[in-house]
């Protein structure tokens, strides 16, 4: 079997150690062998990152339109091929996978066209004969480093907008799922980037993550993970003056109303907590609901549970995948006891599955009669299990969904207008769905956790260049 090796400098570097991508789906087949990086790997591409900053940063925004344009779309074309990569080694289905890739292409897209409008702003001074301006300036090299359960889509929204403003980059994909991002880093690789602008590095993330944080050359880190990891890595940047922007874990509530449309509030709470295995950093893990509501609503979600098809991630028929790994089961497993030893009611669910293959497979759960207090509804779990929380009203379900230390997306079902509003306004999330699951966001809006979900710029949409440029304030006498 063929190494998958790091890509630095523009060239396949040699590989001196390497690690297999196994298939959740199918523990036998063995996906690939990707090359682990060094630390003296990673320095190189540091090294190879800072020397192609200066030309890169000075390129036009045709050229970088160019090339972001073209990536968008051979990562497009190629959205079967590197879907079906992705269902394979995430365990997260083909239809979910391939609208994971296409979303990949159109967030290159979109930064393509970003860097005409990576614009600068002139200011009416308040003295006369002078002059005000605020420029922008790339920030110089960016590590980038992603978690396993979006593989492809969020290293294109972070590597896209670091190009697109003039950055160059170093790429740490999750090690669990290094066989997607490997094939998003060949396109770039191959897009007519001048040597050195991109560079992969793949491997352990207390290792080659580290190196990257630690580098004194690498300007700013764009990190998606735990809160654990996030807050570790952020300790280490503010020490050494580096920015940063850490997107971190959820704990996201579904309140559901009295009012609501039962099949649409079913719905919503479905998706949200189970599509993609429950494995999103916006899942809806705290579903919130009203008296008048709530024996219908905890009814026909069982009834909609049971008719879900878990299985094998590639196969058509399947709604709900395998648990990404053996580690994650465990920890799923573990969160399930400890829900019970709580006193929660297991309502449905929870129980490893078999199927034709020897894969990761868990029956999606539901807990009812559960407390806000209960270590389930603190914890982000990261797996399909969700936990219903009776509120009296929508003033203790707002209180109760606020009651977290994420706040990173929260969702309300409900036909009242009023509430809406309210909510709103209210809800301490830096994302907010309405009649609409906590998961799933347009690719062009940002994308923005408070409390501990979030720290730093938003990323996504234009608000990306607030982390990726600097602004620079220039006062001009005229003489
Ligand atoms: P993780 O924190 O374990 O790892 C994330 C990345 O950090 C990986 O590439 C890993 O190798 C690297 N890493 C680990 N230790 C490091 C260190 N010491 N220094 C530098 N890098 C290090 O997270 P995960 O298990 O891959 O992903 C799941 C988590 O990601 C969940 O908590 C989920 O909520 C979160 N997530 C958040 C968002 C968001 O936008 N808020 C989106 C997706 C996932």
């Amino acid at each position: 079997m063929s190494v998958f090796p790091n890509l630095i400098a523009g060239e396949a570097a040699p590989v001196l150690e390497a690690m297999r991508n196994i298939n959740p789906s199918d523990t036998r087949d063995i996906i690939g062998e990707y090359a682990i990086a060094s630390c003296q790997d990673v320095e190189t591409a540091i090294a190879a990152a800072a020397q192609a900053f200066p030309l890169w940063s000075r390129t036009n925004a045709l050229q970088r339109f160019e090339i972001l344009d073209r990536i968008g779309t051979e990562v497009g074309a190629r959205s079967s091929e590197i879907g079906d990569m992705l269902a394979r080694e995430e365990g997260k289905t083909l239809k979910e996978a391939t609208a994971e890739v296409l979303r990949a292409g159109q967030l290159f897209k979109f930064f393509a066209a970003e860097a005409y409008r990576a614009n600068s702003e002139g200011l009416p001074s308040v003295r006369d004969q002078i002059g005000l301006a605020v420029t922008r300036e790339p920030i110089g090299v960016v590590g980038v480093i992603t978690p396993w359960n979006f593989p492809i889509a969020i290293p294109a929204w972070k590597i896209a907008p670091a190009l697109a403003y003039g950055n160059t980059v170093v790429f740490k994909p999750a090690e669990l799922v290094p066989g997607s991002a490997w094939m998003l880093a060949d396109i770039i690789n191959r897009s007519g980037l001048p040597k050195g602008v991109f560079n992969l590095v793949m491997g352990h993330g207390s290792v080659v993550g580290d190196a990257i944080v630690s580098s004194p050359t690498v300007a700013g880190v764009s990190f998606t993970g735990s809160t654990r990891v996030g807050k570790a890595i952020g300790h280490a940047l503010f020490e050494r003056g580096a920015r940063m922007q850490l997107e971190m874990g959820g704990k996201n509530p579904l309140i559901v109303l009295d009012d609501a449309p039962l099949e649409l509030a079913v719905d919503c709470a479905l998706q949200g907590a189970f599509f993609s295995t429950g494995q999103r950093c916006t899942a809806s893990s705290r579903l919130i609901v009203t008296p008048g509501i709530h024996d219908a609503f905890v009814a026909r979600l069982i009834e909609r549970m049971k008719a879900l098809a878990i299985g094998d991630a590639r196969d058509p028929g399947t709604d709900i995948g395998p648990v990404v790994s053996e580690a994650q089961l465990a920890i799923d497993e573990r969160y399930l006891e400890i829900g019970r030893m709580e006193g929660a009611c297991l309502a449905h669910g929870g129980e490893r599955l078999n199927r034709k293959t020897p894969g990761h497979y868990l029956n999606p759960a539901l807990f009812t009669q559960t407390t806000n207090g209960m270590t389930i509804n603190r914890d982000e779990i990261f797996g399909p299990i969700a936990a219903v929380i009776p509120a009296r009203d929508y003033d203790e379900a707002l209180a109760i969904s606020n009651d977290t230390e994420a706040g990173l997306s929260s969702g309300i079902v409900t036909q009242s207008a009023k509430i809406i509003r309210h909510f709103r306004d209210h809800a301490e999330a830096g994302m907010i769905q309405v009649n609409l699951p906590t998961a799933g966001m347009d690719f062009h809006a940002p994308f923005t956790g408070r409390k501990q979900a979030g720290y730093g710029p938003a990323e996504k949409g234009s608000y990306a260049r607030d982390f990726f440029t600097a602004v620079k304030v220039t006062h001009e006498r005229f003489v």
